[in-house]
């Protein structure tokens, strides 16, 4: 086949033994994880290997194309870092490459031009459906006479172009995880190529580009099996020789039905807008059917790409677990400097903060909050939940919580009445200095530490479960510890 820009395809035309590999995504909707998992397993491959990783979108489709997604798509890849070497390449630019092969196909005897209507089409599937016969083109046009072929051709009617499935044998793949796949021909029949309009359909343009940016392996999800047979025999007609295929593992929800919304896997940039961090996605993204081995959970981007071999995908389907999600993303915020989590974390505390707290937010005072907010939070997103307390003037909450870890109302006065007199004689207002004088204080005061500290937590945050109670005491200062030690007394005289 020759291409009028053939010399441009020379510059990327390697050796076959270089990896060369793809992530083509249709503009169709916004990527979730499953796509990105795609395109992180196909980076990782060409990482490991020292090869090339290319972008390629797949617009082709006109009717299901959604605005903006090209833009997220891209936005979604660089957000992880995962880098691309060549493109985006648009589909939507290269139609002549797609009709060339059209007609090339049509020339050899493996392609025919279809002049039949929708209406035609639309009577053959229920005539079909009525007989209980599975549905697809009935080769109608497939075996035109000549004459045939140029009254249809001089009536005005735009032909779609089919492939001339053959009727008989089996079509055979070997996928590299899956193994030795095989397909009866019989069981498809004659798809379209080219549409009316001279858009390729998915399958004519995937390998008329795989095979003109060189690619070596397609890493695509297990949805596409099903047509690899197709593109197999596509190859064979256009004599070129196909990629090798592997075909990724579904990522199944906990309940085992196919990964959805309603399993709260979201689109990937909204675990952005979560708060998750793009290391812990990459890391969490890699073990949804692949592993290093029975036991290691933790691995960096680079340990990621030492590693990963498509020897170590599963044939079995992932299971996508939120909860370890949120687990690993807690590790990888912990592992951020106290600079960077602040960093990272402001926007999302200033975003999450009722508007009653006075802005701009005092950044020294961000800066001391956030090493108590960056042990416990599980994504950036939570921190404004569980740090808001530290910004209220007064805070709110049930005054039976004072109560929760066990002591009556007349101890818990009692207890704090001591609290308050002792504070003073802290000598600074510091996580030492407060330790030293309250921990002494439960015992003297014959309570267990449970009962005594689990009343002052309540007290000084208005919740049972905060951050350590004296740092948490020493950023909120001593003049706010006073003020809602004294308006716990006050709740407390009414009970
Ligand atoms: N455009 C297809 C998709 O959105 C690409 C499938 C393939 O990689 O061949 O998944």
């Amino acid at each position: 086949m020759k291409h009028p820009s053939g010399g441009m395809w020379c510059a990327v035309m390697k050796p076959e033994t270089s990896v060369r590999v793809r992530f083509a995504p249709s503009p169709t909707g916004y990527p979730h994880l499953g796509n990105i998992r795609t395109a992180l397993f196909s980076w990782l491959f060409a990482r490991h290997h020292g090869g090339k990783f290319l972008l390629r979108i797949e617009d082709t489709d006109v009717a299901r194309k959604v605005e903006g997604t090209v833009d997220v798509i891209l936005d979604s890849l660089r957000w992880l870092g995962l880098d691309w070497d060549e493109g985006p390449y648009f589909q939507s630019e290269r139609l002549h490459y797609y009709q060339e092969a059209a007609s090339k196909l049509i020339e050899d005897g493996f392609a025919y031009k279809c002049y039949c209507s929708r209406e035609r089409l639309e009577m053959v599937r229920q005539e079909q459906m009525k007989r209980k016969q599975p549905p697809g083109y009935d080769g109608h046009c497939r075996n035109l006479t000549e004459q045939e072929k140029s009254q249809l051709e001089a009536s005005g009617i735009a032909p779609v172009v089919r492939f001339k499935m053959p009727l008989e044998g089996e079509t055979t793949l070997h996928d590299l995880i899956r193994g030795e796949v095989t397909f009866k021909n019989s069981v498809l029949s004659d798809f379209v190529l080219l549409k009316s309009d001279g858009y390729p359909t998915y399958h004519l343009a995937n390998i008329v580009d795989d095979h003109l940016m060189a690619i070596s392996h397609v890493l695509r999800a297990d949805e596409w099996l099903s047509s690899t047979p197709r593109h197999i025999l596509l190859y064979r007609a256009l004599n070129w020789t196909p990629p090798q295929f592997a075909h990724l593992p579904m990522i199944l929800g906990p309940d085992k039905a196919k990964l959805s919304k309603r399993h709260g896997a979201t689109n990937i940039i909204d675990y952005r807008e979560q708060g998750y961090l793009p290391q812990a996605m990459i890391n969490f993204m890699a073990l949804l059917g692949w592993s290093l081995d029975d036991k290691t959970e933790l691995l960096s981007r680079e340990e990621l790409i030492e590693h990963f071999s498509l020897g170590r995908v599963s044939k079995t389907a992932a299971v996508f677990n939120k909860r370890k999600l949120e687990w690993m993303n807690g590790v990888y915020l912990r592992q951020l400097s106290p600079e960077e989590f602040a960093r990272q974390g402001t926007p999302f505390l200033d975003r999450g903060l009722p508007s009653s707290v006075k802005r701009p937010l005092s950044s020294s005072y961000v800066r001391q909050v956030m090493p108590l907010l960056q042990e416990r939070a599980k994504t950036l997103a939570e921190i404004p939940q569980l740090g808001d307390f530290l910004f209220f003037d007064d805070i709110e909450y049930d005054t039976n919580l004072l109560l929760s870890s066990g002591l009556d109302a007349k101890s818990a006065i009692q207890t704090i009445e001591v609290v308050l007199q002792r504070l003073q004689t802290a000598k600074t207002w510091d996580a030492s200095s407060l330790e030293a004088v309250l921990r002494p204080l439960a015992a003297e005061l014959n309570l267990s530490t449970r009962k005594f500290f689990g009343l002052l937590r309540v007290a000084t945050t208005g919740r049972t479960a905060a951050p350590p109670l004296f740092q948490t005491m020493v950023v909120l200062g001593k003049e706010k510890c006073f003020k809602h030690l004294a308006s716990a007394l006050q709740r407390m005289s009414v009970l």
